[in-house]
């Protein structure tokens, strides 16, 4: 047999339940086998694992991916009331992804269309997203309160002259107040890292707001047009890419947006957006590309020296239910497309910041051909090729003999 290759330094970040009993025949039967992964750095964040260690696992890996700059993570259990008591927790320990974003200085969440040669999914063409990764929403402060009076004042870290941002009375008797910020700092490095990769893939670019009414959203949209017009527009115009656009950058207004998603079935557009925009507009993506499966979702950040730092994982989660047939001992059929291709981009990145790319990436390029060809010939997963298709099992199988061929 060939001597192994040597895969380049990465976080692998263990979950559980039935991806992670896949990921595990995965590494034993595709990668072991061909690649020396003694440079990789193994973190289990099962709930198990979580509560033995106070989440101390959780810090050393969000630490190691700050450190190595490519990670891979297998979905997680972010376990519920339920679950804390089942699996005997000390508690119901939170979704890890808030310690990623923050440890990784998090940019954005990359969420792109997979595709199978010769074989129709939803979009015929690429569909590129971009979610905000910070901001809005999800790190809002509330408060439910009775009627009276509402002031936000903003206080200058210089010390200068407190501003009041917003002034209100209450005149029901139970409103929820809400307060929550857009950090604006990171939209640059958006914006690049977006219209690069609309540039190489040859897609149309749009930015997605609801500023008409949501005026606080203006600046997110201003900050993605002024790199846009210094940098990129030139280059878009030349590849012929803004020619409905009138040579402009588009922009889209949100709910317009949940529509043209739906319309434009032929893909061949990217879309950038809030954080919570993001959030429901790439379920919506996901939804008409055939199922979560067939996303990616990748997390961009920024190491203080400039590095980008990327985490790449499958939409989906553990799949439960499935795991639940496994261990009644029934046959299942799991999809691994969306975990592997996290794994690909992982190890292609890790490969890109170790400076020697050729080697891996074409590895990675014949692995991702081997199980288009199987899923298309009906030599795959049971979601796309019917009852005929394979097992989980079956087809793990099926490409480590083409993988030994
Ligand atoms: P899920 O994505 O695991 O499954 C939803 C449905 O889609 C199930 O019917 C499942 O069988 C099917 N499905 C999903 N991926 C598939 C694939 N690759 N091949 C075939 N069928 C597939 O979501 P869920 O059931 O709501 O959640 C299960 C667990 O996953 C929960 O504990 C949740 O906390 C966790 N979760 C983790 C992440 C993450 O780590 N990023 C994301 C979502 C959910």
């Amino acid at each position: 047999m060939a001597a192994k290759i040597k895969a380049p330094p990465m976080v692998f970040i263990k979950g559980e339940e039935m991806t992670s009993y896949c990921m595990d025949l995965i590494m034993d039967k595709w990668i072991h086998p061909h690649l020396d992964v003694g440079a990789w750095e193994f973190y289990d964040l099962s709930c198990r694992s979580r509560d033995d260690t106070e989440d101390k696992v959780l810090h050393d890996a969000v630490a190691a991916g700050a450190r190595i700059g490519a990670i891979f993570k297998e979905p997680t259990v972010t376990p519920t009331a339920e679950q804390q008591k089942k699996l005997g927790l000390k508690k119901a320990w939170g979704s890890p992804n808030g310690a990623m974003r923050r440890g990784w200085n998090g940019v954005t969440i990359s969420r792109d269309t997979i595709h199978i040669e010769g074989m129709q999914l939803g979009y015929k063409r690429p569909v590129l997203f971009e979610r905000h990764a910070v901001g809005g929403e999800y790190g809002a402060g509330f408060k439910s309160v009775g009627s009276g009076k509402v002031v936000t004042t903003f206080y200058p870290s210089d010390g200068s002259e407190p501003q009041v941002v917003d002034e209100r009375t209450l005149a029901d008797s139970n409103n929820a107040v809400v307060t929550y910020h857009n950090p604006l700092d990171n939209v640059p490095d958006l914006a690049h890292h977006f219209f690069k990769r609309c540039l190489a893939a040859g897609v149309t670019p749009y930015v997605v707001t609801k500023k008409t009414v949501f005026k606080w959203q203006e600046g997110f949209w201003l900050a993605m047009k002024e790199v846009f017009d210094k940098d990129y527009k030139q280059q878009f115009v030349d590849a012929g890419l803004l020619s409905r656009c009138g040579g402009n950058l588009p922009h889209l207004i949100s709910d317009a947006a949940t529509m043209q998603i739906i319309r434009w079935t032929d893909g061949g557009f990217g879309m950038a957006a809030h954080n919570y925009d993001g959030d429901m507009l790439t379920d919506e993506v996901a939804q008409v590309h055939r199922s979560p499966g067939f996303i990616t979702s990748n997390l961009i950040g920024k190491r203080a020296d400039g590095t980008t730092i990327m985490e790449f994982e499958a939409s989906h989660g553990t799949v439960a239910d499935m795991w639940e047939a496994h261990l009644r001992g029934e046959e299942t059929s799991l999809n691994p497309l969306g975990m592997v291709e996290a794994l690909i981009g992982a190890m292609n990145h890790a490969a890109t910041l170790s400076g020697d790319e050729a080697t891996i990436h074409a590895w990675t390029e014949r692995l991702r051909t081997f199980m288009h060809r199987s899923m298309v010939s009906g030599r795959g997963t049971r979601d796309l090729c019917g009852p005929s298709g394979l097992t989980t099992e079956q087809f793990i199988d099926e490409i480590a003999a083409q993988l030994n061929g």
